[in-house]
């Protein structure tokens, strides 16, 4: 083959071992060659309609199959695969759709009401139920563009197989922070960040070829798409999709597919360990647990080990393809609330304000460095300077403080550090004193303007039941130090978030209106 990258892996896959089964879902089984003839076929498709190396292709939907045959099908074309959060609200996805000016927006059942809503000026292609198109070329447009014709081939006979020399420093996908900190942007990550990052990931994770690795998390976020199935799929073992998360189901799935790998965020291992079943379900086939996103609760790390399992846990983000730092099972008790140390090709340092290397406890922002950094944002240069400056080193904007054997504890944002009293206040470590409060459900720290000391901390707390403001202050007095403690305490019944689950702090700093002065 010529193509070198991502978009090569199901028809490299299909040429050693067509019959294994790569994808399971809603109790359908989807062999590498399948997923391979299909994504070929989309990618003809996909020529016809005027897709060319460089294009983009936008896609929204759950997790399904046809999210691999787009992937794959716009990879091999060499055009670059934009992966849409299906949380996201119609303007939201107008906005990204026309950031990265896809030409093609592909999607799956289930999205026809978002779709209806879009104006930006992409061509709606609807995928089937098992991927490929659903035929014709009545996709509707979103903004009006007229479709092309169908039909075509790229590289070769109509039909034949689609190999254009995508090398692999070209961009595999572009793909959108979370927007917890501002708008989203476009990380553009090249076939070679994602090929290195599977490399990261299976070097610490020992995935096999027998692999059956569950996953219910979107892939439309980077940590479940290349820290996850396409490592399980560069294996040749089997991804089981699905397309939203249940805890019921989940342990359901476990026993039924004989599930080795299970891949989540923290608060789904914990609904799944709240589960009544929990304590006697059936989970004899599960070696590894991989949790990202956020550090692991003690508890929870507790509970998953009296069922006999660790957690692989790491830190990463968007912009790092993801990983960065992975906690390895050895660790994981012995330093648990860390994320870990670098992964193998990878480089982190702590760094102070004035650039210099921050010593053990002291606190500093993690920056990055290897083969797993992004080219850049995708039609911001000034944003891409201001991260990756000229020496290479990717700016996370997170804090963190280093042990003496070199882990390293992410702290808190620097855009949500509070500066009170000239003291450093990391919210989330008031957070986490007042979560352990048994009245508080949720609850989200930040900085507010203060005559006297600058910046002082006002807490905002979702109740779980009857409490008064001056009892959390009292309950946070002794636990943690006078000067964290927040001024104010404000009661809502949620707090503001992204699509991704993430606290949108940036609207809970806007002042709140004085009740008696409306
Ligand atoms: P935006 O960049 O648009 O504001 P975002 O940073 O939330 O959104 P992501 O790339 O999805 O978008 O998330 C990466 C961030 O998640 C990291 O920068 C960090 O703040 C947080 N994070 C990731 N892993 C961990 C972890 N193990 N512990 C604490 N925080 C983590
Ligand atoms: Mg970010």
């Amino acid at each position: 083959m010529r193509n070198q990258g991502v978009g090569s892996w199901a028809a490299r896959r299909a040429r050693m071992a067509p019959d294994r089964v790569a994808l399971i879902h809603e109790g359908r089984q989807h062999t590498y060659g399948e997923v391979a003839a299909r994504a070929n076929a989309l990618a003809h498709r996909l020529a016809g309609l005027g897709v060319r190396r460089g294009d983009r292709v936008a896609h929204l939907g759950p997790n399904q199959p046809g999210f691999l045959d787009a992937l794959f099908a716009t990879g091999l074309l060499g055009a670059v695969f934009v992966p849409l959060n299906t949380r996201l609200a119609a303007p939201e996805l107008d906005y990204i759709i026309g950031d990265c000016g896809a030409r093609v927006l592909l999607w799956t059942p289930g999205c026809e009401a978002t779709v209806a809503r879009l104006r930006a000026d992409a061509r709606a292609v609807p995928l089937g139920e098992a991927g490929g198109t659903d035929g014709g070329t009545t996709g509707g447009t979103t903004g009006g563009t007229a479709g092309g014709a169908a039909g075509g081939a790229a590289g070769g006979a109509a039909g034949g197989p689609v190999d254009v020399d995508v090398t692999d420093a070209e961009t595999c996908m572009i793909m959108y922070t979370s927007g917890t900190t501002g708008r989203p942007k476009g990380a553009m990550l090249t076939h070679a960040n994602i090929a290195w990052n599977c490399v990261n990931l299976l070097i610490d994770v020992d995935l096999a070829s027998d692999e059956v690795t569950l996953v219910s998390a979107p892939m439309f976020h980077v940590a479940a798409l290349n820290q996850t199935v396409l490592p399980t799929f560069l294996k040749g073992g089997t991804c089981v999709l699905t397309g939203g998360f249940d805890p019921e189901a989940t342990l359901d799935l476990i026993a039924a597919y004989r599930v080795t790998c299970l891949f989540g965020v923290p608060a789904m291992f914990a609904a799944i360990a709240r589960s009544p079943r929990f304590g006697t379900a059936d989970l004899g086939s599960v070696r590894s647990l991989l949790c990202g996103g956020a550090p692991v609760p003690e508890p929870l790390i507790a509970a998953y080990q009296r069922r006999g399992l660790t957690f692989l846990q790491g830190y990463g983000m968007t912009e790092c393809s993801p990983g960065a730092l992975f906690l390895r099972a050895p660790e994981s008790v012995r330093k648990a609330g860390s994320a870990g140390t670098p992964v193998f090709f990878g480089d982190v340092r702590v760094t102070t304000p004035d650039g210099g290397d921050a010593g053990p406890g002291e606190t500093g922002e993690i920056l990055v460095r290897g083969p797993t950094v992004m080219a850049g944002y995708w039609g911001a240069p000034a944003e891409t300077r201001a991260v990756l400056g000229d020496d290479g080193w990717l700016r996370t904007g997170d804090l963190a403080v280093t042990d003496t054997d070199g882990f390293v504890y992410v702290r808190d944002r620097v855009k949500d550090m509070i500066i009170s009293g000239g003291e450093n206040v990391y919210p989330a470590e008031v957070e986490a004193a007042l979560l352990a409060h048994p009245a508080v459900a949720e609850c989200a720290v930040v900085g507010v303007p203060d005559a006297r000391w600058g910046e002082v901390g006002r807490a905002f707390v979702v109740p779980a039941a009857a409490v008064e403001a001056a009892e959390l202050l009292a309950f946070l007095d002794g636990r943690i130090a006078r000067y964290k403690i927040p001024k104010s305490v404000v009661f809502a019944e949620t707090l503001p978030r992204t699509a991704s689950g993430k606290v949108v702090k940036a609207r809970l700093r806007a002042p709140v209106p004085d009740r008696r002065n409306p």
